[in-house]
């Protein structure tokens, strides 16, 4: 079996995981392959055309499969308890890049932390995870990737019977804010240490042997993510800390979503009813995450009280580290070099015009290179005042088109894919795959259709956590 495992989680403390294995299922096939990731883990195309290893119904040779336990704040609301309860790590694999790959099935069965669920999943999540992951690390942003993807021949019952589906995830780990957040609370600093040291050299290899250190590593990877998602037009929609990983990267993809129309009080996720997870609330509610971290690191300090001032400084920080990233993605977006005022003010008018025309978040912005962004404004005069205004800067058409994404995963062309899926058609899967893994392509004929707006009638106003 080709699969170089070196499994390296599945040596910590016996009561910080459950192994587990996947439970078979009736009739796997797979619908996706990731050759190019497989190749970054030393792995050949045909390593990856065994629909049973992605299923769960054959465990490949060096796997040690294991539920990891975690908690988290739902909402706001601690929850003491939850952990993998619809997904197994099957083991860690050292890629081409000397780095170290969880391999995850999602959807793969039951395990002790399932609680009331049945730990699998059905189609369209597993389809969305896929369409999203592989768009966001194609258009550069921190993420977990999608490894392949199989339908199981089962039903999953979700108010209505649906197709289930196992999503194979690759991660640098699946280590969240939640998992230091269950041994701070259960007191078990033997525990908390031992994935502290772990996260040390697993993640920041190059930092201090220091809790406060790597809590300003964490907040720093933290703030230029979000400032990424927000530069997108990217809503997660659940930021739970739970859903918070500590490498840094997007994890969790449930009811995300991109925005079409531009307004900072986008919200797409169902069961989001206060908006607490809305596109603007983005940066706070990750300083936010970030204290509940700071507060996780506490007992590992000798000295408490210094320890809690240290941290309240360091959590106070995310506000200006974050403004630098998303002053600077801005400005990029607007295809200048450097930041300076005129770049602030003039993003912060075209921000404010777009949201009072609800212009196209994406279009407005790849529009800037292409000439076209005036076609998202009624008020012709005040964007023409702004272009001339913004000319004088002298942006760079290179810089311009690779920060500004033509094509994005709209919601209307993931809800299309997944019907599809549903009947057994993955061809348009595939075709808008294709498409989301050159983000940054100029379009032409036949690409333009993916870069078009929804109509009324296509566009897709909620997004569910798919669980
Ligand atoms: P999420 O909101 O998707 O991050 O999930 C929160 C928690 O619920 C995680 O611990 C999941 O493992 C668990 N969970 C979600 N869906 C299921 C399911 N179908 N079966 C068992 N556990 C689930
Ligand atoms: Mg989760």
């Amino acid at each position: 079996m080709p699969f170089r495992f070196d499994n390296s989680y599945a040596d910590l403390p016996a009561h910080m995981f459950t192994k587990t294995m996947p439970i078979p299922v009736a009739s796997p096939s797979l619908f996706a392959q990731n050759t190019q990731l497989g190749a970054q883990l030393g792995l050949e195309p045909r390593d990856l055309s065994d629909a049973d290893v992605f299923a769960g119904n054959a465990i490949p040779k060096g796997a040690d499969p294991l539920a990891q336990l975690y908690a988290g704040h739902q909402f706001g609301s601690w929850n003491p308890q939850l952990g993998d309860g619809r997904a197994i790590l099957l083991g860690e694999i050292k890629g081409t890049d000397g780095q170290r790959y969880d391999i995850q099935l999602k959807g793969a069965g039951r395990t002790p932390y399932s609680r009331g669920g049945d730990g699998r999943a059905w189609l369209g999540p597993v389809m969305r995870e896929y369409l999203v992951s592989e768009a966001m690390h194609a258009m550069g942003v921190p993420t977990t990737r999608a490894l392949a993807a199989a339908t199981t021949g089962e039903t999953v019952y979700r108010e209505e019977p649906l197709p289930g589906a196992v999503l194979t995830r690759v991660a640098q780990s699946h280590i969240r804010v939640g998992t230091f957040q269950i041994y701070a609370a259960r007191q078990d600093t033997h525990a908390l240490r031992v994935l502290y040291e772990h996260v040390l050299s697993r993640h920041y290899p190059d930092i201090d042997d220091d809790p406060a250190t790597l809590l300003n590593a964490v907040i720093t990877r933290q703030a230029n993510l979000i400032a990424k998602w927000m530069g997108l037009g990217f809503i997660h929609g659940v930021m739970n800390t739970d859903n918070v990983s500590i490498a840094g990267e997007t994890i969790d993809y449930g009811p995300c979503a991109f925005m079409d129309s531009y307004h900072p009080q986008t919200v797409f996720s169902a069961i989001d009813q206060m908006g607490r997870y809305a596109y603007q609330n983005q940066p706070n509610i990750a300083a936010w995450n970030m204290a509940q971290f700071a507060t996780s690191l506490i007992p590992l300090m000798p000295d408490q009280d210094a320890a809690i001032t240290t941290f309240t400084a360091a959590v106070n920080r995310f506000p200006d580290i974050y403004n630098d990233a998303y002053r600077s993605v801005l400005a990029s977006k607007l295809g200048l070099k450097e930041v300076s005022e005129d770049s602030d003010t003039l993003a912060t008018e075209l921000l404010t015009l777009m949201a009072d025309e609800h212009a196209d978040f994406t279009n407005t912005f790849a529009g800037l290179a292409s000439g076209t962004a005036n076609a998202q404004f009624v008020s012709q005069d005040v964007f023409a005042d702004w272009q001339r205004r913004w000319a004088r800067l002298q942006p760079d058409e290179t810089i311009l088109t690779q920060h500004n994404p033509t094509i994005i995963p709209r919601n209307h062309r993931i809800a299309e894919a997944i019907a599809a899926g549903q009947a057994g058609d993955f061809q348009v899967f595939d075709d808008l795959l294709d498409m989301l893994t050159k983000p940054y392509a100029p379009l032409d004929d036949k690409t333009e259709a993916y870069a078009r707006a929804p109509s009324t009638d296509e566009r897709v106003t909620r997004t569910f956590c798919g669980t």
